[in-house]
């Protein structure tokens, strides 16, 4: 066992606080990270907060991790001491299922493990990013391509898969009509690769605070949802809507904005029911509702080369380990720009 130097959370209600940990041996298929960066996502908050269901504590959250390889195990082929590496929101799965076949593992039909949270296969329970080293299967490890840095790659690996993912399904390209709700950790990381894919982006975002930023990102519009007229103005404009909103949203009206045959993917993972609309809302242009959940390893992998290709890396704010609780406090008031990534290097 390793012990390490970690951030946790106790209880849904009392701040993280630092605290070590132990991480097992590293196994014949393990690799070794220490990790440099780790992101805060809005679903580390959801998680700790109990939005989600009742948790066992302590966790210790973190799932945009970003680091170097300091050890293999025997039979590890992928990566060598040395590389530079992420680790999303998944640290394994059954790998046999129909949908881990297809490299759909967050979809595993068996259930797959977290990488906080979850009891993994040695029977003890998964512990995040936030914290100087994890030991992880190599089949869930990516490679950070040269040419991102390793503070802005963090957040890529679960706001830059959880994008990137619907975009490439839902056909974000040239001539295609894409909104984003919400300018965010996803949201932000979304404007630009939907931009580098070639769509017209439009933000909807709640307010015109971040305009500038928005269209600096890429984005061609930018409109407040605050305003009534953006919805009358705006019907049946888009191909696809990505919404990150992590709360609830008044669906009937922004599934009024798609275009014949327009998708409409919630990625927010609010805790109330967020399906509650109109049948009209759907049925007028045949428009589709869906949700799109993170992206296998395959996808991740590909997703980082796609933006190490096209310069992209996530705007980031980065902080000591002891900030970690005023980040959350920002995130759920919408100030963040426009993504909170811990210097690991401040846990030692
Ligand atoms: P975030 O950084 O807090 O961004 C969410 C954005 O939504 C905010 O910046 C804000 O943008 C907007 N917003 C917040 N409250 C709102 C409200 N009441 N009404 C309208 N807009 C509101 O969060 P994030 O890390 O991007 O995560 C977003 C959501 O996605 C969370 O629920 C998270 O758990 C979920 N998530 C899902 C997956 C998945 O696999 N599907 C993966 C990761 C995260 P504006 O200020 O521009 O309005
Ligand atoms: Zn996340
Ligand atoms: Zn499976």
């Amino acid at each position: 066992m390793l012990t390490v130097n970690a951030y946790a959370a106790t209880s849904a209600t009392e701040p993280l606080a630092p605290t070590t940990i132990e991480r097992r041996e590293v196994g014949p298929r393990d690799v070794l990270i220490e990790i440099r960066y780790c992101g805060i996502c809005h679903s580390d908050i959801h998680w700790v907060r109990g939005d989600w269901g009742p948790q066992t504590y302590p966790v210790v959250p973190g799932h945009e991790i970003a680091g170097i390889v300091t050890a293999v195990g025997p039979e590890v082929t992928k990566y060598a001491p040395g590389d530079r590496v992420g680790v999303g929101c998944m640290v394994d799965s059954c790998r046999e299922c129909a949908t881990c076949v297809k490299g759909e593992e967050q979809y595993c039909l068996r259930g797959n493990t977290l990488s906080y949270g979850a009891v993994g296969k040695d029977g003890a329970l998964t512990q995040g990013g936030y914290s100087t080293h994890v030991v992880v299967d190599q089949d869930f490890v990516v490679r950070v391509p040269q040419g991102i840095d390793l503070d802005e790659a963090a957040p890529l690996l679960c706001a830059g898969a959880t994008t990137y993912s619907p975009l490439k399904r839902w056909g974000a390209g040239p001539g295609r009509k894409v909104a984003v709700i919400g300018l965010g950790g996803l949201g932000h990381v979304a404007v630009k690769i939907a931009h580098a894919m070639g769509a017209e982006v439009t933000v909807l975002s709640q307010s015109l605070k971040k305009e500038d930023d928005g269209l600096r990102l890429g984005a061609d519009h930018y409109r407040a949802t605050s305003d009534p007229a953006t919805f009358d103005q705006l019907a049946n404009t888009f191909d696809l809507i990505i919404n990150t909103v992590s709360g609830k949203l008044d669906l009937g009206a922004y599934m009024s904005l798609l275009a014949l045959d327009g998708a409409f993917v919630t990625l927010g993972a609010s805790s109330e029911p967020v399906i509650s609309m109109p049948t009209s809302a759907v049925a007028a242009g045949r428009r589709v509702y869906t949700y799109s959940l993170i992206a296998g390893i395959r996808e991740t992998q590909e997703m980082l080369d796609f933006c190490a290709e096209h310069g992209i890396g996530a705007e980031i704010e980065v902080i000591p380990a002891d900030k970690i609780n005023e980040a959350y406090e920002r995130v759920l008031a919408s100030d963040v720009r426009y993504r909170f990534v811990i210097d690991t290097s401040t846990l030692a």
